[in-house]
């Protein structure tokens, strides 16, 4: 019987996986430069952890979740995102103790039930990060600055950092009220969703992706010129330590994020060499979802990026430290020559020497072939005569140099040796 993956799933095979294991290296340095610990949270929780924390009203919470009803008759969803679990996490830890800035990220797989497309998966995978417990803007410029150095530090080009400031719950309904009432008067040309959530989620009209309603959108009133006094020093605040810190940025009046939990900063990294789904990264500042737990009051800031889509921004050719070659290929020929091959490669590795060899004493051709395939940086050739004199050849793969070399000089220092053999 043959078996597929499922819609809108995928194998990340080696080849590809390396990109994605140098990554996530890269994003753990990074990230505990800046102070930042892993936390591990369930890929499921209870449904009404994502329904609340994410909102009503939001596309994922809508349509987009993986909820089944477990066998105790419990309601459980796959995580669509991080962030719910992690304030879910903060909360039944007591992280708020003792009463510190608690900086927070993870990696992992996360579940939406969306129309697979280039970029687009139901399972995905995202870096989010959370600092939880500062309403301080520098808090907001520390975080995207993180960000920024670690898409450097991957070496991507071409991404664009947009910012925008949401308003907070002094400024927010009033601007809302302005947005529902310019909709209202353009109602008859917006797209069916937008009229069904103008009452309910007005905000969304502005990032809406039809035509006519992102024409509508330009005109309509910006988030930025509503702030209430304190919101719009703070946004002045983090725009000036970006330049500071000479992270590039543009304004998106556009800018609204999707989920409810958002106000005050918020941001997202696009680039122009994804297509269609051009975010790489989504985030900015929460201030009330730790509460809505039954926390503390606790402002947060966070993020999460895009996994798949970073990854297939990575580069090979600028980056080939990704894949890791053996230092040494083992050609084995003969039964007797196999069983020291097994003993030698055990002791190589011992000493930190990547090694790969041929099995099963294929003909010495086809076994050139795999250890020229395998990237080695110096085949050794044991057959019985070699085993008998304790003496082989090693080939220098790079410049086709071959000498003898013996094996207990080899085994004695096998790291001095194969950078240089003499
Ligand atoms: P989009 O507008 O692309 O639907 P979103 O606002 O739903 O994004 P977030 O919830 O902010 O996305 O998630 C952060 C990042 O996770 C996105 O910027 C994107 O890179 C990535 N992402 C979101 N949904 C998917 C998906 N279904 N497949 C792959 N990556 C995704
Ligand atoms: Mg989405």
């Amino acid at each position: 019987m043959k078996i597929k993956k499922v819609r809108g799933v995928k194998d990340i095979l080696p080849g590809e996986i390396e990109k994605w294991q140098w990554v996530e290296s890269i994003t753990h340095s990074v990230f505990s430069n800046y102070g930042f610990k892993e936390i591990r949270v369930p890929i499921f929780e209870y449904t009404k952890l994502f329904s609340r924390g994410i909102g009503e009203t939001t596309d994922i919470v809508e349509k987009e979740m993986y909820t089944f009803e477990d066998k105790g008759g419990e309601m459980i969803t796959l995580r669509p995102e991080g962030t719910a679990s992690v304030a879910r996490a903060y909360v039944e830890n007591k992280l708020y103790n003792p009463p510190s800035l608690t900086k927070l990220y993870y990696i992992g797989p996360m579940f939406r039930y969306e129309r697979p497309q280039a970029g687009r998966f139901r399972q995905f995978y995202q870096i989010g990060v959370e600092a939880m417990g500062s309403q301080s803007p520098s808090v907001d410029a520390e975080v995207i600055c993180m960000v920024s150095e670690l898409l450097k530090r991957l070496g991507l080009k071409n991404t664009e950092l947009q910012i925008n400031s949401l308003g907070c719950p002094e400024c927010r309904p009033q601007y809302r009220e302005l947005l529902k009432k310019s909709g209202r008067e353009k109602f008859e040309e917006l797209c069916n969703n937008c009229q069904q959530r103008l009452d309910r989620n007005p905000l969304r009209l502005l990032d809406c992706k039809v035509e006519t309603c992102s024409e509508i959108a330009q005109e309509l009133p910006k988030t930025a010129e509503h702030l209430c006094e304190k919101c719009d020093q703070e946004f002045s605040l983090v725009k000036e330590l970006l330049t500071s810190a000479n992270t590039d940025f543009t304004i998106n009046f556009k800018l609204v994020r999707g989920l409810d939990y958002y106000s005050k900063t918020a941001f997202e990294i696009v680039s122009s060499d994804l297509g269609a789904q051009s975010a790489v990264c989504g985030g900015g500042r929460y201030d009330q979802l730790v509460e809505e737990f039954d926390g503390p009051a606790t402002p947060c800031f966070g993020f999460a990026i895009g996994l798949d889509r970073l990854v297939s921004l990575i580069s090979t050719d600028d980056n080939p430290e990704i894949f890791r070659k053996p230092d040494l290929f083992i050609v084995a020929l003969g039964e007797a020559a196999e069983k020291e091959t097994f003993k030698i490669t055990q002791n190589l590795r011992k000493q930190g020497v990547s090694v790969d060899r041929g099995y099963e004493s294929t003909s010495m051709k086809s076994q050139m072939r795999k250890a020229d395939k395998s990237g080695a940086a110096f085949v050794l050739i044991l057959g019985e005569n070699e085993l008998n004199s304790r003496t082989c050849p090693l080939k220098n793969m790079s410049d086709g140099e071959q000498k003898d070399i013996s094996l207990e000089t080899l085994l004695a220092d096998a790291k001095s040796v194969l950078i240089s053999p003499t």
